[in-house]
């Protein structure tokens, strides 16, 4: 089964050429004109990926992203004619997954689309679900707080279920499994993004954050250490020693 993206966007060039390079690449297409269509089809058609603009009538795309992530994990593209880095890290922090500036090139739209896609639908691509879970024995990964279930992609803090974005959990996955080594900003954007990534190390720091503020919920635990300069690390502690500080 082909999978669908939901364009949401008002430009009619743009639609047209999003969806001629999308459907030749296999996919479905669904658009909406406006963040109230989006947000009507999204609920409706259920789609695999939303590419989503940002200057875009009724809603905009900011409020549109808030509101799909307020129940659902479905990844989301950001399209922006804005060169300005507020209006990227905003798109971020609301927690799309990936932005494109316009005018961008189609191929590397579809591109984009496909990495995401690769790596939030796991089971359909063995070779990434692998790398994501590593043997099955070690596929659920218990910290002090903390629970990383890689097969179910869950995770738990402080016995409560956390909903994380696709990119959040891989971001954690990636780092939680291999405590105190140091993963610099292009690495984490090679192994999560999975291409050649042309944005800059701000991508990272923004989905950092807002991956802290779900999971460091107790204050005495913080995992992800920034390595100064370089980039990050999960640093395991245990709770008495946490608490003894
Ligand atoms: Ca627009």
């Amino acid at each position: 089964m082909s999978q669908k993206v939901l364009i949401i966007e008002d430009e009619e060039g743009i639609i047209h050429l999003l969806n001629l390079y999308l459907k030749d690449a296999g996919y479905d297409v669904v658009v909406a004109r406006d963040g109230a269509d989006g947000l009507a089809l999204h609920a409706r058609e259920h789609p695999d990926l939303v590419i989503l603009d940002i200057m875009l009538p009724a809603v905009d795309g900011f409020e549109v992203c808030r509101r799909i992530r307020a129940w659902s994990k479905t990844p989301i593209l950001m399209l922006t004619a804005r060169i300005g880095e507020e209006d990227r890290i905003n798109g971020l922090e609301l927690g799309a997954d990936d932005y494109l500036i316009k005018p961008f090139s189609p191929r590397e739209l579809v591109s984009r689309v496909r990495a995401i896609l690769r790596r939030t639908s796991g089971q359909e691509n063995a070779e990434v679900h692998k790398t994501a879970t590593q043997k099955e024995g070690s596929s659920i990964l218990h910290f002090p707080g903390l629970t990383v279930d890689l097969p179910a992609r869950r995770v738990e803090a402080n016995g409560n279920e956390v909903a994380l974005t696709p990119t959040e959990f891989d971001l954690l996955a990636l780092l939680a499994q291999s405590p105190d080594r140091v993963f610099t900003r292009e690495m984490l954007m090679n192994k999560v993004w999975g291409y050649d990534y042309l944005g800059d190390g701000h991508t990272i720091d923004v989905h950092i954050s807002a991956l802290r503020k779900k999971i460091e919920i107790d204050p005495k635990l913080r995992y992800i250490k920034t390595v100064w300069r370089v980039g990050y690390r999960f640093e395991v502690k245990t709770r008495s020693s946490a608490s003894s500080s």
